[in-house]
């Protein structure tokens, strides 16, 4: 049994990226950037207008007000798309619409309920004297041509899909999506949607399995419930070495008497690293090496399960798509957190904040089969081995479930 930093050591030695791709950015949503975004031009690209109205010389409308207003004559219309190749001279005023490019000759802009309207084709009233740039957005001022606007190792959100579009990124380099394989070990699963038959269950983990994947960015490629047997076993996990990136295994890894999913690894010449890890729950986590694989067998109960792909995969394959390592966040406990002697202990918890300060407690179902302990939680602590309990009050390490939100 192996401390649980010492296994994590073992687990980034491993590791290794995730080749590229070019993508359409309508497919780019939750991939992550393979390099810096720069702006290839200023934002905005051009002085243009950010209001309906009249593009004039400020000095024009000196004096203006609601009972003397400047008659202007206008010489054009600015339109976004379209705009006016008139240069404004003295007493002139051009029609500008929102995001129309500012005409040569124009210094500031007043909006269409500062004027008689858009009605008379020839002249217009100025009702209010303007200083210069107003209602002008300046070439520049938002973003500089050559700025860094993403970082790469950046998950793609909507927020960076609205820019790399709005600087007319077509496609964009991505890291490819590390190929999955998930499987479950179990006589006793059956898929959702049959009957059940006495001593039998429903096979959840994989369904839970298959959301963080896709949560994760990653690409479930093979999927399969395989009975407790070893010639089933060897045939899915040897195409599983062929063709993935990362194979997750649910259960078969304890010491039961049908738990062959470890010695099935080893036939097929599978390097094991670690089998043991102090850790509640989930002691028996296996992690191998084979084929360019990396292979994570996490134990049957739900709950171990869970944590485990969150613990121990999660982060890999951010890693493998090149996504920084976080910091470890902490909490506050508001309530006790049991302690384990030697192993490190995870919880489902809730989060939240007080005095803008993040408190939290742990989930009161504790069993590592009791999977509706995740339904309130938002965040798994984590406690260090030691005596006694963690009191509240005590700091505690919070993993914020990156779906969930903390109010
Ligand atoms: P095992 O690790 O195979 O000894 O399984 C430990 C516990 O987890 C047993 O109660 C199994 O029935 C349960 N279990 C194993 N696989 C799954 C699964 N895919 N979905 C739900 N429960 C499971
Ligand atoms: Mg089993």
């Amino acid at each position: 049994m192996i401390r649980v930093q010492e296994a994590k050591t073992i687990i980034k030695n491993q590791i290794f990226p995730s080749e590229m791709e070019n993508v359409p950015l309508s497919k780019a949503e939750n991939r992550v950037l393979t390099q810096d975004v720069t702006a290839t031009f200023p934002m905005p690209r051009f002085d243009n207008s950010a209001m309906d109205g009249f593009a004039v010389r400020a000095v024009d409308t000196q004096g203006a007000n609601q009972s003397h207003p400047v008659s202007l004559k206008i010489v054009g219309i600015s339109s976004a798309g379209t705009p006016s190749d008139v240069t404004l001279g003295s007493g002139e005023c051009i029609q500008c619409m929102t995001g129309a490019k500012i005409p040569v000759g124009a210094d500031t802009v007043v909006m269409v309920e500062d004027t008689s309207g858009f009605s008379e084709p020839d002249a217009v009233k100025i009702f209010l004297e303007v200083h210069p740039g107003k209602h002008i957005r300046k070439k520049g001022e938002e973003i500089r041509e050559r700025d860094v606007l993403i970082s790469k190792g950046t998950r793609i959100t909507p927020s960076e899909i609205g820019i790399l579009a709005s600087f007319g990124y077509g496609d964009i380099s991505v890291a490819k999506k590390p190929r999955i394989a998930i499987f479950g070990t179990g006589d006793e699963l059956v898929e959702p949607g049959n009957e059940l038959e006495s001593g039998e269950i429903y096979n959840s983990n994989l369904f839970v399995f298959a959301e963080l994947v896709e949560k994760a960015g990653g690409e479930v490629t093979i999927r399969n419930v395989i009975k407790d047997d070893k010639d089933a076993l060897r045939s899915f996990l040897s195409k599983a070495l062929e063709t993935c990136d990362v194979i997750i295994s649910s259960g078969g890894v304890s010491m039961g008497r049908f738990d062959y999913v470890r010695d099935v690894f080893m036939e097929l010449g599978v390097q094991e690293y670690f089998w043991k890890v102090a850790q509640k729950p989930g002691k028996p986590l296996f992690f191998g090496t084979g084929n360019n694989t990396l292979i994570f067998g996490l134990p049957g109960n739900p709950v171990s399960s869970y944590i485990g792909f969150m613990e121990w995969v999660w982060s890999v394959l951010e890693t493998m798509m090149g996504i920084p390592e976080s910091k470890p966040t902490t909490g506050i406990l508001a309530e006790p957190f049991p302690r384990e002697k030697v192993k490190y202990r995870y919880l489902f918890g809730h989060a939240w904040l007080e005095d803008g300060k993040l408190v939290c407690k742990p989930s009161t179902k504790i069993g590592s089969h009791m999977l509706s302990s995740s339904l309130e939680a938002n965040c798994i602590l984590g406690g260090e081995p030691g005596d006694g309990l963690f009191e509240p009050g005590e700091e505690i390490r919070i993993r914020i479930l990156p779906w969930k939100t903390i109010r």
